[in-house]
């Protein structure tokens, strides 16, 4: 049902009144993690200023150590909420389990299914049955086809508001967090009808090679970016390396702007 042999126009989602997949590149903005009101007020407002309409924030997180920040589960998505409410702003947040997604469907506009769960049949089937649309990100070690198989649990359950997430893949390479697969795009676009996108922050790892890897995104045909910010990376619970502070967030953006401009890109 994802192939473009069963639908050739494009699957448009909208969200928060921003249309995804029309060739206008979408951008998702937010930290790693909800850690606290303040901090996540502090990105939202100047998510807003730019006028874009989505923010993300993890309240689950997937971690490599059990004991490492394990995210502030519902209290998070709380925060996210009246962050949505006081700010405009539609909400991407990551659900680890079928658990937790009934409830969190009242605080989530978007739910963000986590590389690591890219094959979390059950989830993905749960997913699949609810009327938000889903970003799924590609797996860690995941060939295309099994990414678009996971895309197909989805759809077969009824929902195709679905958007997929490149976020780099395990390689031998080790100067990036992750290897940028960015021929994933167009390939993803040709074989399906649904929006692409890159998580340009988790696939380098890299603060200083954020920009070029968006500018990439864009150039390739990506129907959003997506990019993690925080007040002050340094201090930050999670994906402390990557995190782009304020003022890289501004200088980011607009060089992203000009590059559109620049290229013709509306
Ligand atoms: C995230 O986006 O918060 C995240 C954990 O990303 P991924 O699942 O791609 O590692
Ligand atoms: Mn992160």
């Amino acid at each position: 049902l994802v192939s473009r042999k069963k639908k050739s126009e494009d699957t448009i989602v909208t969200i928060n009144g921003e249309q995804i997949g029309t060739g206008t590149p979408s951008f998702v903005f937010g930290p790693c993690a909800v850690e606290s009101y303040t901090q996540v007020a502090e990105v939202a407002a100047a998510i807003q200023s730019k006028g874009l309409k989505l923010i993300r924030g993890g309240a689950y997180k997937p971690r490599t150590s059990p004991y490492d920040f394990q995210g502030l589960g519902l209290e998070g998505l709380k925060i996210l909420k009246q962050i949505s409410q006081e700010f405009g702003l539609a909400v991407v947040s990551e659900i680890v389990t079928p658990s937790h997604l009934e409830e969190a469907l009242d605080y989530v506009d978007v739910v963000q299914v986590g590389a690591r769960n890219m094959q979390n049949f059950e989830l993905l089937k749960a997913v699949g049955q609810i009327n938000k649309p889903i970003l799924l990100k590609r797996g860690i070690a995941a060939t295309l086809d099994e990414f678009i198989h996971a895309a197909e649990y989805i759809i077969s359950q009824g929902n195709d508001q679905i958007i997929l997430c490149e976020r780099g893949i395990r390689t031998y390479e080790r100067a990036t967090r992750n290897t940028l697969d960015i021929s994933a795009v167009p390939i993803l676009k040709q074989e399906t009808h649904l929006p692409v996108f890159v998580d340009v922050t988790h696939s380098t790892g890299r603060r200083d090679i954020l920009l070029p890897a968006a500018k990439a995104a864009i150039a390739i045909g990506a129907d959003g970016v997506m990019a993690e910010v925080h007040p002050d990376p340094a201090v930050a619970l999670s994906d402390a390396a990557q995190q782009m502070n304020l003022k890289q967030f501004d200088e980011f953006y607009d060089s992203i702007q000009k590059f559109m401009k620049n290229h013709e890109v509306h």
